[in-house]
């Protein structure tokens, strides 16, 4: 039986009407699009789940916050706001605003990564995947094992595999290790939570080593929220207590503020340590790069948004309600028995389509072929969390066998209604109901190098 939904703490004071489309006009679409879901407009899609970044929807707050924002060039009131805000919140000496959490990457990354380096995550994003592949160096996922079995229940499905973390640092040898990202929650494999025991257990062994240790921060208001409900040490804590003790294990931190923090633009870089020689390399590369160190490519009204967003999205109601939301979608697939990465993450259900299409193989891109058919059953756009994605191997060229075959429902923040979630389970549903009339997947037709599931062209395989 699905469970009670959490009723929104806010109501609607603006509204944007949806264009409605017909089953044809949709299959026009897709095709128009090469079967890409990011080459369809956004006007073609009823819902929206390509993701949940930059797609959230801004308080009356941050809305009158940006009028306030301050434009100066250097030094607005707007950048002090928001340094003040995120140094209450994070506890960091120094933060340095940038457009986006990959601009924090760009920034960052290069001033511990090169040639012969290696980066080890709980898994990498795939934007950080690319950067670290960037800077000349490789990365090496190293999620623990729960965390590849998308039907087995377990707690903090997105942890590290400490052992196997000792494993390779000795491996390719602790000076070889340019840096260890812990990306809370994490976001490939379900929007999974890390807890504060692996943490913990993770920055000891990059101390043992004296290996630099960042965190990939985009959800990590969702990740205190699941810390909270599930690690008894912390059930009484308040959510920004459990950010503090979580960011005090780290070195730096990189973060999207387009996701926790509920805006539609920004990010930030941290760094624990105000005396660190780093922030001058920061400043540097950020002027390169994004602009003065006190808007980093950010507008002052911004900065001004993001200063309230960062309040916001640690409130304990908005997080119940928003997880909630999560929850209720999950008890609707469990009820229909469509296998995902279980329990449900931050952001939204990862459906495991290998298993809704168990005749069609990784090469063939089974998540790409969920996505499509939810476009054309019901207007919803989702995306391909699985090889199709991940890509070639930078080295050889060959398809990389993802772990799983995900399409990824990314729920934007404060958006969608509990109507809007129930259309989501019903076009599932009865996508799966029919999965046998598909025979085959796709094949990509046109790719780029690098980041390819951006912009390929895929086709239909006859
Ligand atoms: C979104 C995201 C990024 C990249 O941030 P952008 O703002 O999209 O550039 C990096 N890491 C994780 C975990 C993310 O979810």
């Amino acid at each position: 039986m699905a469970i009670k939904y959490v009723p929104e703490p806010f109501r609607i004071k603006v509204v944007e009407p949806l264009k409605m489309m017909t089953r044809a006009e949709r299959e026009q679409a897709i095709a128009r699009a090469s079967y890409n879901m990011f080459r369809l407009k956004g006007e073609e899609c009823y819902i929206d789940l390509l993701t949940d970044s930059g797609t959230n929807a801004m308080s009356q707050e941050q809305w009158a916050g940006i009028m306030r924002g301050d434009e100066a060039y250097a030094g607005a009131s707007s950048y002090f706001k928001f340094v003040e805000a995120a140094q209450d919140i994070f506890g960091y000496g120094y933060i340095q605003p940038v457009h986006q959490g990959r601009a924090a990457e760009k920034v960052l990354f290069p001033t511990f990564l090169s040639e012969g380096k290696f980066a080890i995550s709980n898994m990498f994003f795939d934007t950080t995947r690319a950067h670290v592949i960037l800077a000349g160096a490789r990365p090496i996922d190293c999620c623990c094992e729960e965390g590849k079995n998308p039907a087995l229940r377990a707690k903090f499905k997105g942890n590290m595999d400490v052992e196997r973390l000792e494993e390779i640092i000795k491996e390719k040898g602790a000076e070889n290790i340019g840096m260890v990202v812990m990306t809370i929650t994490n976001n490939s494999a379900g929007g999974q939570p890390v807890s504060l025991q692996n943490m913990r257990d993770v920055a000891a062994i990059c101390k043992k080593y004296g290996i630099h240790l960042n965190i990939d921060a985009a959800r990590y208001a969702e990740n205190a929220y699941f810390v909270k409900r599930d690690e008894q040490e912390c059930q009484d804590w308040p959510i920004k207590r459990i950010v503090r003790e979580m960011f005090a294990l780290a070195d730096t931190f990189t973060m999207s503020a387009k996701k926790d923090t509920i805006v539609n633009m920004g990010g930030c870089i941290g760094v624990k340590d105000p005396e660190s020689p780093l922030i001058l390399k920061i400043k540097a590369n950020c002027i390169s790069f994004e602009g003065f160190y006190t808007y980093g490519g950010l507008n002052g009204r911004d900065l001004e948004a993001l200063a309230i967003g960062l309040y916001e999205g640690i409130d304990e109601d908005y997080l119940r309600y928003r997880i909630g939301q999560m929850e209720y979608l999950a008890s609707r697939l469990d009820d229909a028995g469509i296998i995902y990465q279980a329990p449900v993450g931050g952001h939204g259900p990862f459906i495991d389509a290998a298993k809704i299409y168990p005749h069609i193989p990784y090469n063939e891109f089974p998540g790409q072929v969920l996505a499509i058919e939810l476009y054309k059953e019901a207007g919803i756009r989702t995306c391909d969390i699985g090889s199709y994605m991940l890509g070639n191997d930078p080295d050889t060229g060959e398809q990389l066998h993802a772990e799983n075959e995900f399409t990824r429902f990314a729920i934007p923040r404060r958006v969608y209604t509990q109507s809007h979630i129930d259309i989501m389970a019903d076009a599932l549903i009865a996508v799966r109901d029919r999965a046998k009339e598909i025979k085959r997947g796709y094949k990509i037709t046109w790719e780029p190098p690098i980041l390819r599931h951006f912009q390929a062209s895929l086709a239909p395989i006859e």
